[in-house]
């Protein structure tokens, strides 16, 4: 058992005080050590999202069963691929391979749609837009949803925990018609997970469909950085 540290404070983010604390392993570690404490992070964050447009007087259309928005290209990083990964490898052997299938078959529709599974060139805002469009247009299920609810709901991405709309259920099924009314969050974790964990500092990201290929083909790299020094790069991230 690695050794762990915990460190807290106070941050401002957007005007937004906010109480945060990170546990992580004192010595060299994969980044993936660092994500509960990112997705607790995303859920704070979301929670002042919502607290503040509730207080607008505006309301959360959101609500168990509706998996609308689990049709749309969910980007994650590759610590969370590899968390994902992990995840599915310790589920009971028969509901493994329901997912699994259901991973291949999601990336079979891409595939033949024609569209690149892994995703366009990255930095490419315009190229991600429309990728996100056409892939939503494919009506293609994360394989992670069960009867329109998320089978994985404590461990999902960081992306969906920061996905929330005002609009009505119906506008999220017309995705790029601009009646989708997101709410804004103060930051985006998942983008800032993801630069702040990634060895040249861009934003590295796949498809989550794309998870357990990345995976089975790519081997998890030799720790390079201990928790505190991840925990750093994130707040400096997070202030950009
Ligand atoms: S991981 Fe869960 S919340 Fe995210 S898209 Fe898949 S089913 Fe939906």
């Amino acid at each position: 058992m690695q050794e762990t540290i915990t460190g807290s404070g106070q941050l401002k983010i957007n005007g937004e005080p906010m109480n945060i604390s990170f546990t992580v392993p004192k010595g060299l570690c994969l980044p993936e050590a660092l994500l509960p404490d990112a997705q607790r992070f995303a859920n704070q964050l979301t929670d002042v999202a919502v607290a503040r447009v509730e207080r607008s007087g505006h309301r959360i259309s959101c609500a168990k069963g509706c998996g609308a928005c689990c049709r749309q290209m969910v980007p994650i990083s590759p610590p969370e691929a590899r968390h994902l990964a992990a995840l599915v490898e310790a589920m009971p052997a028969a509901q493994a391979g329901e997912v699994r299938a259901r991973f291949k078959s999601a990336r079979e529709v891409v595939v033949a749609s024609g569209l690149p599974p892994h995703g366009p060139a990255e930095g490419d805002q315009a190229a991600y837009r429309a990728f996100g469009i056409s892939y939503f247009g494919l009506g293609v299920p994360c394989p992670f949803l069960v009867e329109e609810s998320c089978s994985i709901h404590p461990d999902r991405p960081l992306v969906c925990r920061e996905y929330l709309v005002t609009s009505p259920p119906a506008a999220c099924g017309a995705l790029g018609s601009g009646q989708v009314k997101q709410i804004p969050v103060p930051s985006r974790v998942w983008a800032v997970f993801s630069r702040s964990t990634s060895e040249d500092g861009g934003l590295a990201w796949m498809p989550l469909i794309e998870a357990l290929d990345y995976v089975a083909e790519t081997p998890a790299p030799e720790p390079v950085r201990t928790g505190p020094q991840y925990v750093e790069a994130l707040l400096k991230e997070l202030k950009k």
